[in-house]
């Protein structure tokens, strides 16, 4: 059990959650976003990351700092929140990014958390190797050995109060990120990145980002924060909160700033295409595209960084409140209706359903069926599994239309798609209470004959009729044969 984090309300894998941490005196709440500051360069302040922003947590490069002499000497001196300027928790990342860029940097673990923790970092990070995407088996093996000797080392160093990060790698392999999280929850540390994902973000190839988060949460225990090292972008927060990723990290509002890039939660915009400001933030509502255009290089920069930061934490606000009410995954299956790669994305999330319903509160607001993927979501798994340990007896109409007159059956089931069949009595329950639309679909049809094949396998001893409002062959296929099968009418 780790007591410095508290999984409150979820929905699907996504969670509200208290990270404590001692060392800052503070409490975040996750899903937090992290703006990346560097030491060298401040795009916006972190002072004013917390006061206007209401940033709770940053992460910053504590090998920058240790690499740069007068940085060193001050960071030392006054410590890292003075020489910040910044008051909440303080993530520092230990120079494995610069490993795997240059291939080598000049300290060890034990050296950077010592130094990490000296100059009072909240929370601190070994050196370990972030093996980048579509490496051989064999690189991702070896390479996941070393991060766990830095993992192991950094258990023996004296780290005070100071968390410490304990990344999970293992490249495109989802095995060798479960093995990976399994061996990092049994050390004593604290806080679990997900590592190297960021090539993957680059290239749009959302659907095996989340099949490295699956794989790495099977691994972690569920009192676990995750970090997805590297994810900020606003488009794909709903994607991975709801796959159970705690904390982000946005290098991305500044450094899309600086080449004029404007983030929105449905993609990226190039400032010289945009003829409007789609947002309400302060920057968008006081100037106009071309008033931003005509100004000098650092104020547009900074204005442009102030709006992606905006943006960025509207959209955690948003995720939370989906949490809250129970709604996430209409959050992310509009969300993945921004771009095919995030469909390909919200697709892959739903590959894992089994996994996501064991998370999923059993009663949340309300369903809304908005596209053939929600056919594939946890609540229908669930249902499905649920209506399997009911036995009825003797024969039973299951129908999409009302009750006949003159009805012979022992028992009438209500069929909805995506559902299935269900007794009536269940109708005021959830998920059934969910709103399907009046003209179903293909997959709807489907996913209830599957739920039908569930309830007549688990009855072998009971007669079943199937009375469908016109199922199409592809559902009809996945219905026993012993079922007996006619059309609902017209006035049912
Ligand atoms: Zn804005």
């Amino acid at each position: 059990m780790r007591d410095h984090f508290e999984v409150r309300n979820g929905d699907a894998a996504g969670r509200i959650g208290r990270l404590s941490v001692p060392r800052a005196g503070v409490t975040v709440e996750t899903p937090a976003l992290m703006p990346v500051v560097n030491p060298n360069i401040r795009t916006i302040s972190p002072s004013r990351i917390e006061s206007a922003f209401g940033a709770e947590i940053l992460i910053t490069n504590s090998y920058i700092v240790h690499s740069t002499d007068d940085l060193r000497e001050r960071a030392l001196e006054t410590g890292l929140h003075d020489l910040l300027g910044f008051d909440g928790a303080i993530v520092t990342d230990s120079g494995s990014f610069q490993l795997a860029e240059y291939g080598d940097i000049d300290v060890t673990t034990r050296e950077i958390l010592e130094f990490q923790r000296e100059i009072g970092a909240d929370v601190g990070t070994p050196v370990d190797v972030p093996t980048p995407p579509d490496v051989s088996r064999e690189r991702a093996e070896r390479e996941l050995a070393t991060t766990e000797r830095a993992l192991s080392d950094a258990e023996s160093v004296d780290t005070g109060e100071m968390l410490v990060n304990a990344p999970v790698q293992g490249s495109t392999y989802p095995d060798l990120r479960e093995t990976a999280g399994r061996s990092a929850y049994a050390t004593d540390l604290d806080v679990f990145p997900v590592g190297a994902v960021v090539p993957l973000m680059n290239s749009y190839r959302y659907a095996e980002m989340i099949d490295v988060v699956a794989g790495s949460k099977r691994g972690l225990g569920r009192d676990a924060p995750v970090h997805l090292f590297g994810a900020g972008h606003p488009m794909m927060f709903a994607l991975a909160v709801a796959a159970g990723c705690d904390l982000f990290d946005s290098a991305a509002y500044a450094i899309y700033a600086r080449d004029d890039r404007y983030l929105t939660v449905r993609g990226t915009e190039h400032l010289e295409d945009l003829e409007y400001l789609p947002c309400s933030c302060a920057v968008c509502t006081k100037h106009s595209p071309d008033d931003l255009r005509e100004r000098p290089d650092e104020e547009r920069e900074r204005r442009l960084a102030e709006h992606n930061l905006h943006v960025s934490f509207a959209e955690i606000r948003r995720v939370k409140q989906a949490i809250r009410s129970g709604n996430l995954l209409e959050l992310v299956e509009s969300r993945a209706r921004s771009h095919p790669a995030m469909l390909d994305g919200y697709r892959a999330l739903l590959d894992h359903a089994e996994q996501l319903e064991r998370e999923d509160p059993a009663s949340k607001g309300s369903f809304f069926y908005l596209s053939g993927e929600s056919a594939q979501r946890p609540e229908v798994h669930r249902h499905h599994e649920r209506v399997t340990r009911l036995d009825p007896d003797g024969t039973v109409l299951l129908t999409e239309g009302g009750i006949p007159s003159g009805d012979t059956y022992d028992a009438a089931w209500r069929v909805v798609p995506p559902f299935g069949p269900f007794p009536r009595a269940l109708s005021e329950t959830y998920p059934l209470t969910g709103e399907v639309p009046a003209r179903t679909d293909r997959h709807a049809q489907e996913a209830a004959a599957s739920g039908v094949a569930r309830v007549v396998e688990a009855n072998p001893e009971t007669s079943f009729v199937l009375a469908h409002d016109d199922w199409p062959a592809s559902a009809l296929s996945r219905v026993p044969n012993r079922v007996e099968t006619e059309l609902v009418h017209d006035g049912r």
